[in-house]
């Protein structure tokens, strides 16, 4: 917890004294030197910018033997003061885990931090200090690529994702070799880009924006996140990243947030297009204003700071606040000390061997399995299997890393889904056909595909989007599937062959004719460096696909945004009355609810009883289900507490989520489960909230589907 503003120390006054106006600006520039972080070290006027002592941190530069030249670099300058490498870890740096929404839908804050843990791990020892993750955004629209690196729709699910992610990724001292500071971003409301076109600007309400967006970063503050970065979007004609009110008013003086604040990539450059600064003077005093202290790569710090205090624009306390921020981080982190080498090599056998169990296990609890309708799962014992599709070879993404760059994972850990097989289906025939390609129509065999596929007793069949396809830039107006996708499923569906279809992709997808007419359909996600065995396992019965969507997955494009917390209307949905809030062509309801997955009709729940009924603002009232399995192996259920206040002004989501548990269940048994909820968790998320007395409704159900809740009612009291 950092709620109080951390004093500078004694060192770093000291410093900051002894530096010239440069220097100062210097430590407020991040560059990056490359274009790949394993590419040549490119810049040679940038080197000299570091050598000059002109720059405060580095990004995407990768490689144990290259930072500590450059860091080499920065310490033989006159303060000696060390640089701050900087990189996208998001989901795994030599281990793979499944993406952020896959991880997400895993509801388990022990594995987030875990994996988040072993990331950091294996980067520190590479030499990086600094993560930009965990990605906080809320996603309501599948068109918006990012919605691959954030998780979900629902804000307190995000905000237990903050803090699991950033208490795994810290630890509890920055300066331990297994210690990443950790980034929340992007601050705020960047997922509500309007028609989910990346970079497009956000059109939120002030409700929204409270309850919605704004909670996860205020958990990534209180779990003490280390830097926050403002988003490129804007909100209401501002761009985040000159946003006094968002920045220095409510993550600095509200929430007390004493970390650094680094902008987006060439962010403070791009207010100028965003037409709020004239020139880079005013476009780095507007930044600076608003409180970011580092420039990312826009070089507008550096160009225009100087001019911005000629023509007092800024105030010099405003820098040396900056600066002193930084060398706080810097502290932190231990730079000061003298840095352990990087011990060359991979690590011990063990520990490589207990990451990739924990990948392995990732991989299993992010598979949602969206529908069992033929009951093909477990497949028994197939003589001939037929992996067909532009992911036979890759379903589930292997390796592939989100975001810019690709291969920081180490390829050689991840098995193609043909070899997966192989391995745990050894007396199985296993063929495998591309057919069509991923992106685009052409290049197809789709006939050499249906061949292989006809005499197989049991077919694969991978489709998807490419991991290119997803991430940062990668909006997409139909988010379905690309190329000739649909007619190689068609050919295979036409040979009536028991045929899984395994989807790979970033988002949810657009293809209900194609999911619905397959016998079975899992999500696989890009599920990193696991996934191939990890879906072996599953269709061989030996785990079940544990994940559930923390997103609602819509039916069709019209249907975006989609998402269970709406409003509620003054014309809810009645089917016998044309008046009421509805599509005169489609239903309203996704085709899968948020929640959705785990074995269909597994699970039962019953008797929910809740008491106190009358509860006051400091009580805690006990949620009491009975859980009933009736899988033929053991499974989790995943039960999930939603509230709805009756009545509020303004209004509450019809419903809000408020707890989930992963229930263990062996086959057939039954439990009674107990979930806790604080009165005060009545209250609408955000800040300042007060618990308002009245009725509130309880609900429980394995998804977001109200129609399959249990419902019961608690009234509070203030007293
Ligand atoms: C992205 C950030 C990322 C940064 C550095 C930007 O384009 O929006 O999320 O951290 O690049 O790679």
């Amino acid at each position: 917890m950092s709620h109080r503003l951390r004093p500078a120390s004694r060192h770093a006054r000291a410093l900051l004294k002894r530096m010239t106006l440069a220097e100062k600006i210097g430590q407020l520039t991040m560059i990056t030197l490359g274009d790949q972080p394993t590419g040549p070290i490119a810049d040679p006027v940038t080197i000299a910018e570091v050598h000059a002592g002109r720059v405060g941190s580095v990004l995407n530069l990768a490689g144990p033997e290259r930072i500590a030249q450059v860091q080499a670099l920065a310490r033989a300058t006159r303060l000696g003061i060390p640089l701050v490498f900087g990189l996208d870890v998001v989901h795994g740096y030599r281990t793979v885990f499944p993406v952020p929404i896959a991880e997400a839908g895993a509801f388990d804050p022990t594995l987030w931090r875990e994996t988040a843990r072993v990331a950091a791990a294996e980067a520190r020892r590479q030499g990086i200090h600094l993560t930009f993750a965990p990605m906080l955004d809320i996603a309501r629209d599948p068109r918006w690529g990012r919605i691959v690196e954030g998780p979900g729709e629902d804000p307190w699910l995000a905000a237990r994702f903050a803090a699991a992610k950033v208490t795994g990724f810290q630890g509890a001292d920055l300066a331990a070799p297994d210690a990443l500071a950790a980034t929340a971003k992007h601050f705020v409301a960047y997922g509500a880009a309007v028609a989910g076109r990346d970079y497009a600007g956000a059109e939120v309400s002030a409700t929204s924006l409270a309850e919605v967006y704004l909670p996860p970063f205020r958990a990534a503050v209180e779990a003490g996140v280390a830097a926050v970065m403002p988003a490129f979007s804007d909100i209401d004609g501002v761009p985040m990243t000159a946003h006094a009110a968002l920045i220095a008013g409510r993550l600095r003086r509200v929430w007390g947030f004493d970390g650094v604040v680094i902008s987006d990539w060439d962010a403070i450059g791009q207010l100028v297009a965003h037409g709020v600064a004239a020139d880079l003077a005013e476009a780095a005093a507007l930044a600076l204003r608003a409180g970011v202290d580092i420039d990312m790569v826009s070089a507008a710090y550096r160009r225009g700071l100087p001019e911005a205090l000629d023509r007092g624009l800024v105030e010099p306390e405003a820098i040396d606040a900056a600066v002193l921020r930084v060398l706080a981080l810097k502290e932190r982190l231990g730079l000061f000390e003298a840095e352990p080498v990087a011990p060359a090599g991979p690590p011990p056998a063990a520990e490589a061997a207990g990451r990739r169990a924990l990948a392995r296990h990732a991989a299993e609890r992010s598979t949602v399995l969206l529908h069992d309708r033929s009951s093909l799962l477990p497949v028994g014992s197939p003589r001939r299997i037929a992996v067909i599709g532009p992911f036979a070879r890759a379903a589930g993404g292997g390796s592939d890393r989100i975001g810019p760059w690709a291969g920081l994972g180490d390829p050689d850990q991840a098995s193609s889904l043909p070899a997966a097989l192989r391995a745990r289906f050894p007396d199985a025939e296993i063929v495998s056909r591309v057919g069509v390609d991923a992106h685009r129509p052409g290049r197809r065999d789709i006939a050499g595909a249906v061949a292989a596929a006809r005499q197989a007793d049991l077919v694969l069949l991978c489709l998807g989007e490419p991991a290119d396809w997803s991430g940062e830039a990668a909006s997409r107006a139909e988010p379905g599937l690309p190329g000739d996708q649909p007619a190689l499923a068609e050919a295979i569906f036409a040979l009536e062959r028991p045929t899984v279809l395994i989807l790979t992709g970033g988002r949810p997808l657009i293809a209900s004719a194609v999911i619905d007419r397959a016998g079975t359909a899992l999500m696989a996600w890009f599920g990193g460096t696991e996934i191939a065995p990890a879906l072996a396992g599953i269709l061989a019965g030996d785990v079940p696909a544990g994940g559930r969507l923390p997103v609602s997955w819509p039916r069709s494009i019209g249907q975006i945004p989609i998402f269970f917390a709406e409003r509620p209307s003054g014309r809810p949905f009645a089917p016998d009355n044309p008046f009421t809030s509805h599509y005169l062509d489609q239903p309203n309801a996704p085709h899968f609810p948020f929640g959705h997955g785990g074995t269909p009709g597994a699970f039962a729940l019953s008797d929910l009883a809740v008491a106190p009924v009358t509860v006051g603002p400091a009580e805690e009232i006990a949620i009491a289900v009975t859980v009933a399995s009736t899988a033929a192996r053991a499974e989790d259920a995943v039960v999930f507490v939603f509230i709805q206040a009756l009545k509020a002004l303004p209004n509450r989501p019809v419903l809000e989520l408020r707890a989930v548990e992963r229930v263990a269940l062996a086959p057939g048994e039954t439990r009674r489960a107990t979930l806790r909820l604080p009165a005060a968790a009545l209250d609408r998320l955000g800040d300042g909230a007060v618990p308002e007395p009245g009725r509130y409704a309880i609900r429980v159900g394995l998804d977001a589907d109200r129609s399959r809740h249990l419902v019961a009612a608690v009234t509070l009291e203030t007293r």
